[in-house]
Order: C-alpha cells, then sequence, then structure tokens
C-alpha cells in the first residue's frame, strides 16, 4: 500500500464529544467516521483491524468445534413473543413494521433465531452437542451511545450459541467458551481478566463471566480480590451480612432536620453515627416506586435492586412520583409507606441495625430510634449493596480493591431459558422429550478494537499490537529530492512486500517530520527509514513504535526475515 493511495483522512481536530483516547485516535487516524449518533463508517483501516480480530476469533472457535453461520439482522416479533422477550426487552430493541403491517426489530442479540433454527431440524441426541456462532452487525437503541465503538449503537458482534443434551454437557461448552475466549483476547495482545458476572436480561439463573479489559476509561467497575483469585462485575459481587452490636430499642422521634437533605448533613446535625442512619433511593418501573434503603454510608446497586424485584429496567423517580406516594427527595423513609402502593426494598445489613435516623417523608423532618420490624414493614430484604473498596472477599474475607474495566465479552449459561420457552427439544437414548440445555457465548469486535487502543497509546497516537495492527511495517523514504534512496526505498518495499509483511510506503512528497507525526499516530509497529545516509552506511533503521528502541539491520543481510522476527514480540 501507498500512502498516496491509501484513503485515511486524517483530523487535525477531533470532535470535543470524543472524551477518551480510543474514540479521539480512531478519528484522527481516520480510522473511522460517525454517520449519526451512535453508528460509525469503518475506513481501510480500522477495517483491516476488525478482520484481524475476527480471524482471530474464527480460528479459536473453529478450534473448540463452533461452526460459523449467518442469520438475517431483521427478525420477526412472533419468535421474541414466543420467548417473552418482546415485552420485557424494552427501548433498546429497534422495532419496525414491513409493508403488510408485520413486527419485526433488528437483531440486539439472537438467542430466539438460533434456538428457532435449531428445533426445527435438532430432533436426536445423536445430533448434540451443536455450538453455531455468526459475526455480524447487532442493533441496541443505547440510552447513551458514547465513546465512539465502545458504546454504539450499531455494532459487530460474534454470538455463538452451545445446545447440549444436559448440564454436564453444558458446562463443558462453556468451559470451552471460557478457555477461547482466554485465547483469543491473549492473541490481541490485551491486558484482560474474567470476572464473575450478572447474567441480566439475556442469561438464566446460571453463572456468567465478563471478560474485561483493564482500563481506567473502561464502564464497568470491577472488584477484586487483594489475596485470593476472587473477581467479578461489581454489579454481580455478592455481600453477607452486617451484624451490628445488640442495643435497647428506644422510642421513635420525629425531630427537626432543617436544611439536611444528604445523609452527611442529617448525621452531623444529629450527631448520629453513619452507622445508624439509612439512605434511601428512589426508582420507577414498570411496577411502580420502588424506594430502596441501604445503611447510610453504604450505595445501591441498581442491578441487584432490579433482580430482586424482578423488573427489567428502572429510572430515577420523578418528584411528582414521590409526591404521590407521599414522599419527597432528601427526606424519604420507610416508616408509615403503604407497602402496596410502593415497594420497599431494604438491604439485608439495614435489618440488623438498631435506633437508625432516616427520612420522615416530610420536606426538614427526620425520624431517629427507627428500629427494623418494629417501626416499619419492608417488601423485600435482600442484599442491595455495592460492593465498595476495603469490603471483604466473599471466598477469603481479604481486603477487596476495585478497578475499571472495559467488557469486551461475556459467557453464559442459559439453561433451559429458551428451550423451555421454546419447546426446542430433543429426544434421549430413551426416546424420551428433553429440553436442549443451551450456553451463550458474545464478543463484541468493535469495542474490542477499541479496547486495544485505550491500552494501547500515547501522546502521539496508537500503538497497535502486531497481531491485530493494520499493517506491520511502514517505510519512510526520508529525502524526496534524492533519487537514489528513493529507488532504495522502493526496492525495500518490494522486497518486505514479496517477504509476506503488510508493509506501507509514505511516498508523499512531504517533510520527513510529517511522515514521522502520521506513522506514530497510525501506529505501526515498525518503521523503517531509508535516506542517502542509509546507502552510505549499508544500514536500515528500524524504529519500534511501542519502545522507541531503534535498531540497525544491514541492507545485505535477510532484513524481511528480521522485521518478522521482530513483529513476533510486538
Ligand atoms: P454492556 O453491559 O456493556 O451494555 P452487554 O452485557 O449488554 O454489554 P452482551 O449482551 O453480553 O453485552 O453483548 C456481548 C458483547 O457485545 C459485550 O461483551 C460487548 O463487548 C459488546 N457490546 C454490547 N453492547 C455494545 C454496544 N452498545 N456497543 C459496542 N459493543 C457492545
Ligand atoms: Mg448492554
Amino acid at each position: 500500500m501507498r500512502v498516496t493511495k491509501m484513503y485515511a483522512p486524517t483530523l487535525r481536530e477531533v470532535p470535543s464529544e470524543a472524551e477518551i483516547a480510543s474514540h479521539q485516535l480512531l478519528l484522527r487516524a481516520g480510522f473511522m467516521r460517525k454517520s449519526t449518533n451512535g453508528m460509525y463508517t469503518y475506513l481501510p483501516l480500522a477495517w483491516r483491524v476488525i478482520k484481524k480480530i475476527e480471524a482471530i476469533i474464527r480460528e479459536e472457535m473453529d478450534n473448540k468445534g463452533a461452526q460459523e453461520i449467518m442469520m438475517p439482522i431483521m427478525q420477526p416479533a412472533e419468535i421474541w413473543q414466543e420467548s417473552g422477550r418482546w415485552g420485557a426487552y424494552g427501548a433498546e430493541m429497534i422495532r419496525l413494521k414491513d409493508r403488510h403491517g408485520h413486527e419485526y426489530c433488528l437483531g440486539p442479540t439472537h438467542e430466539e433465531m438460533v434456538t428457532t433454527v435449531v428445533k426445527n431440524d435438532v430432533r436426536s441426541y445423536r445430533q448434540l452437542p451443536l455450538n453455531l456462532y455468526q459475526i455480524q452487525d447487532k442493533f441496541r437503541d443505547e440510552r447513551r451511545p458514547r465513546f465512539g465503538l465502545m458504546r454504539s449503537r450499531d455494532f459487530i458482534m460474534k454470538d455463538a450459541y452451545s445446545f447440549d443434551r444436559d448440564e454436564a454437557g453444558l458446562e463443558q461448552s462453556y468451559q470451552e467458551m471460557y478457555d477461547a475466549y482466554t485465547k483469543i483476547f491473549t492473541r490481541c495482545g490485551l491486558n484482560f481478566r474474567p470476572v464473575e458476572a450478572d447474567s441480566g436480561a439475556i442469561g438464566g439463573s446460571g453463572a456468567s463471566h465478563e471478560f474485561m479489559v483493564l482500563a481506567e476509561s473502561g464502564e464497568a467497575e470491577i472488584v477484586y480480590c487483594s489475596a485470593c483469585d476472587y473477581a467479578a462485575d461489581v454489579e454481580k459481587a455478592e455481600l453477607h451480612t452486617i451484624t451490628a452490636p445488640e442495643e435497647a430499642e428506644l422510642p421513635m422521634e420525629k425531630v427537626v432536620t432543617p436544611d439536611c437533605k444528604t445523609i452527611a448533613d442529617v448525621c452531623a446535625y444529629l450527631q448520629a453515627p453513619v452507622d445508624h442512619s439509612m439512605k434511601a433511593v428512589a426508582f420507577q418501573s414498570e411496577k411502580g416506586l420502588i424506594l430502596c434503603f441501604v445503611r447510610g454510608d453504604h450505595e445501591v446497586n441498581e442491578i441487584k435492586v432490579i433482580n430482586t424485584v424482578g423488573v427489567n429496567e428502572v429510572e430515577m423517580a420523578e418528584p411528582e412520583l414521590l409526591a404521590k406516594a407521599g414522599t419527597v427527595g432528601g427526606y424519604m423513609g420507610p416508616v408509615g409507606m403503604d407497602p402496596k402502593k410502593v415497594i420497599i426494598v431494604v438491604d439485608q445489613s439495614v435489618m440488623q441495625m438498631h435506633n437508625i435516623c432516616c427520612g420522615a417523608n416530610e420536606e426538614g423532618y427526620h425520624y431517629i430510634n427507627v428500629n427494623p420490624g418494629r417501626d416499619f414493614t419492608p417488601t423485600y430484604v435482600a442484599d442491595i449493596r455495592l460492593m465498595a473498596e476495603g469490603d471483604p472477599c466473599p471466598h477469603c474475607g481479604a481486603p477487596v480493591k476495585k478497578a475499571r474495566g472495559i467488557e469486551v465479552g461475556q459467557v453464559f449459561k442459559l439453561f433451559t431459558k429458551y428451550s423451555q420457552a421454546m419447546h426446542a427439544t430433543y429426544l434421549d437414548e430413551n426416546g424420551k422429550e428433553q429440553p436442549m440445555v443451551m450456553g451463550c457465548y458474545g464478543i463484541g469486535v468493535g469495542r474490542t478494537m477499541a479496547a486495544a487502543v485505550e491500552q494501547n497509546n500515547d501522546k502521539d497516537g496508537m500503538i497497535w499490537p502486531a497481531a491485530i495492527a493494520p499493517y506491520h511495517v511502514l517505510v519512510v523514504p526520508v529525502n524526496i529530492k534524492d533519487e537514489a534512496s528513493n529507488a532504495k526505498a522502493e526496492e525495500i518495499y518490494q522486497t518486505l512486500q514479496k517477504a509476506g509483511l503488510e508493509v506501507v510506503i509514505d511516498d508523499r512528497k512531504e517533510r520527513p517530520g510529517v511522515k514521522f507525526k502520521d506513522a506514530d499516530l497510525i501506529g505501526y509497529p515498525l518503521r523503517v527509514v531509508v535516506g542517502p545516509k542509509t546507502l552510505t552506511t549499508g544500514e536500515l533503521e528500524v524504529k519500534v513504535r511501542r519502545t522507541g528502541e531503534v535498531k540497525m539491520l544491514p541492507l545485505g543481510s535477510d532484513y524481511a526475515s528480521a522485521l518478522k522476527e521482530m513483529l513476533h514480540s510486538l
């Protein structure tokens, strides 16, 4: 490839909406362009990276016996009605009608579709196990598309689905996918960690792991143990109940607390310790208002609330809704609330506390000496707390640490959630009908590319891991007026190309500084400089993008092999 021919329009200024490195750099270096909110066109350089990631995925999936298929993007409403998710999926699903008025969606995922395909043809235990996958665009009308390819509305996903006879089979399929994912992300040159995860709307009740690329810009928060190998998405991290020392129950009192809107204000004003206070968070959901209560110094875990109450999604409650339920923001409390009108979810540790202070559902007032059981009745008592740094590890008790991660892949055990709802059954050895036991496994291909940039960049640009770099080597003729060295550069370019290296020559009539700047921005793993000096010394100057290390290779040597050798370690 010649830079004069390459379609990689660089930008001097990136739009201010590009907040994180990958978003900025992929735009600046001409890898992609935004088409509309949350949708991008991949330009040639990005597409080369995507194809390399896909090739790695295909190899590792095929190695595990998975088989590639391609399903339609547009899916009929009926199959989603059959699984019960047409209603449940919510606003993230893009729905449309054809000219006959039939309803469809643009696939946000393909469990329904693949289950329909398999159930129509698989009859016998002899046809199982089966693992089918595709690499395809998915559509999700995300509430907040952002960070470029990290959270877009049209994105490329590898989705795989396994069908087994029983749970032991699923266990094996799951483990194989877990191992394949570990290989895939390792080969992509990523620093990642598999963590225990919530299985969300797609999953059944089963286990799930997310593959997290560790990066400050990650949207996910993970906790990991400082002593053992426990690691979990903070959404999922389970907490034990905290017991509080016994105390005599004091009579409940209503007290004036002017201008005390936060827990800190209230505790300071009433001189109450924070572990005798309760924090409230109000959500609205399809089941109505949900009031959640945790200890004053704890935080509410939204996902645990969703799972406890069994709703599809929650949003912060509007003040009008609070007023209708007889309460007010900043002063919410469980005392006197009608559990028939409001869903009251109380954290398990709150139930152990005594003589608590909490809002009195009236502007400017709190109650003190509230005692659970005596003074209020929860609809649900559950673990709804968000794990914090320093909390005890659920496996070994050592304090946990927090880190941020980018979820590039997830593996789920679905068990019979879809096969039961959609009647995907087979006949076992005894001729008895059994539901297939399923798993599903996703990788965000575009997000993986973006995550690679997040982990591999510096002030000058991107630093591609060799395995997924758009090209391996850039040859830079540095003196455009010097014909002899330009001819040498051309010869080297041809030699490297013949040797099977993916090579680009910067044949523009530009100053070396401009060429070097673009080389660093695009992030070619190796840069070869050719000038008049090359001819006099008989040596090629090779610079490693990642380390800045410069190596001289004799022109008379097999420098192509030497470059290949260097790439292996990058
Ligand atoms: P998230 O929690 O980030 O929304 P998810 O749990 O909804 O992700 P899955 O349904 O497990 O995602 O999809 C499989 C993979 O697809 C994810 O691990 C992620 O890498 C990718 N992915 C999901 N949503 C998006 C998106 N909006 N843009 C880009 N990639 C995405
Ligand atoms: Mg999502």
